[in-house]
């Protein structure tokens, strides 16, 4: 019924610069890490990465 477990992990918001047009992300690396990616915002705010879900917001 609960949408949400009490153990999985918050998803993190991480602000950065306003003038980017694209981010990178690896999880962090160790055991949370992933290969790194790039992600285009592609005229939106924000972009969330596809492996672990981190959200990538433009800052003001
Ligand atoms: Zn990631």
């Amino acid at each position: 019924m609960a949408a949400h477990s009490p153990t999985a992990p918050a998803p993190e918001m991480i602000t950065v610069d306003p003038d980017a047009d694209e981010v990178s992300c690896d999880g962090g690396g160790g055991a949370l890490g992933h290969p790194k990616v790039w992600y285009s915002f592609d005229g939106k705010d924000s972009a969330e990465c596809a492996y672990c879900a981190r959200l990538f917001t433009k800052g003001k």
